[in-house]
């Protein structure tokens, strides 16, 4: 089976606030293999800059885009699609951009290869791979303190076992941190785990009173409290933090994720959107694992993304996965996919490939042109 031809769908809602909602514009990666059948994939990043990478027609050396890269290859040929990517756009990759849109590319293959082997994802990566994998709400923390609780309880009562809050208005202010704690660990009771994701608001000294006064309301994790590539403060307070910590859901490359691994951080959530898709989360997992550090994929995207992550968890040793409750139509609405939400997991069944499909109409609404 053959790379026939890559599409660029570029999806954005009328209006897009600046809020760290990634789900009110999208970029998907759908490849046509000769054989008909269709993958897809999602790149988190840029979107517009990201369909210009697609897109780009052959130019010197080092500087394609990447359709014109990978069209005609053998979908299977995982190794030199992954280097025939890395060479064709030298000069503006490998990481950033390049990265995050060979991550699209990468899972709407690996979606063939399931298809074209009759199995899910799930099963090429591991055969003994589980059939329900955890999921942890995820959505950015209400604007007061006093809207985390019914918030918070809505998620108890649909039956989630965690809890993931971010952002702002975490962040400035120390007291009102602690208040926007207390009151989801209140809501959630004791046995909902509870995440709290500074969304990189702190230095070290401030992350670490953060830690101290958190650690009371037992979070399961405090996620990137710092900026993502402070290692040696990830190393400082990975050591002596009460709480543990997560971190690099923006990095892109193996390289960067070995010196983030090696500050000794206790959750790694690579971005199947970002990393370089399922191929190099499988080899960034291997190294965490070796190193005691769970890796956990970050996944506030669409049902492509989320789909992508559950079968790559669903392979890994402890599997839990992001499950964004984020109110976007193209988180909720954009991609069909067979999974089901019940008792804390999400249930996964044996449609061959992720397991997704698109919604035309929902395309067709927010598709910029
Ligand atoms: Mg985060």
């Amino acid at each position: 089976m053959k790379i026939g031809r890559v599409e660029a769908l570029h999806l954005r809602l009328p209006e897009v606030r600046e809020v760290a909602d990634g789900t009110q514009d999208v970029l998907i990666v759908r490849v046509h293999a000769d054989d008909g059948r269709i993958g897809l994939g999602e790149v988190v990043s840029c979107s517009y800059v990201g369909r210009a990478v697609i897109e780009a027609p052959r130019s010197a050396p080092f500087r394609h885009g990447l359709a014109a890269i990978v069209t005609g290859m053998n979908v299977d040929a995982i190794d030199d699609i992954a280097v025939a990517v890395e060479q064709g756009t030298a000069w503006y990759g490998p990481g950033g951009i390049a990265r995050h849109v060979y991550s699209g590319l990468d899972m709407a293959l690996w979606d063939l290869r399931g298809q074209a082997a009759g199995v899910p994802v799930r099963r090429l990566l591991c055969a003994d791979a589980v059939d329900s994998v955890p999921a942890y709400a995820s959505v950015l923390w209400p604007e007061r303190p006093e809207l985390v609780g019914p918030s918070a309880q809505a998620f108890v009562d649909a039956g989630y076992r965690f809890v993931k809050y971010g952002w702002a208005p975490m962040g400035p202010d120390l007291n009102l941190d602690v208040e926007l704690v207390a009151a989801a660990r209140q809501a959630l009771g004791e046995d909902v785990g509870l995440m709290v994701d500074a969304g990189r608001a702190w230095t070290v000294t401030e992350a670490m009173k953060r830690a101290e006064r958190f650690a009371a309301y037992k979070p399961f994790w405090l996620e990137e409290p710092l900026h993502p590539y402070d290692n040696a403060g990830y190393a400082e307070l990975s050591a002596s933090s009460p709480v543990p910590i997560a971190g690099g859901e923006a990095v892109t490359l193996l390289g960067e994720y070995d010196e983030l691994l090696a500050t000794g951080l206790h959750f790694v959530q690579p971005d199947l959107g970002r990393v370089g898709g399922i191929t190099y989360a499988q080899r960034l997992a291997a190294t965490a694992l070796r190193l005691g550090c769970r890796p956990v994929p970050h996944a506030f995207g669409t049902g492509i993304l989320l789909a992508a992550s559950a079968q790559w968890t669903a392979a890994a040793p402890e599997p839990l996965t992001e499950f964004t409750r984020a109110p976007s139509p193209l988180a909720r609405e954009l991609a069909h996919h067979t999974m089901e939400f019940r008792d804390g997991q999400l249930h996964l069944d044996d449609t061959p490939g992720l397991g997704v499909t698109l919604d035309e109409a929902v395309v067709a609404r927010y598709r910029v042109n």
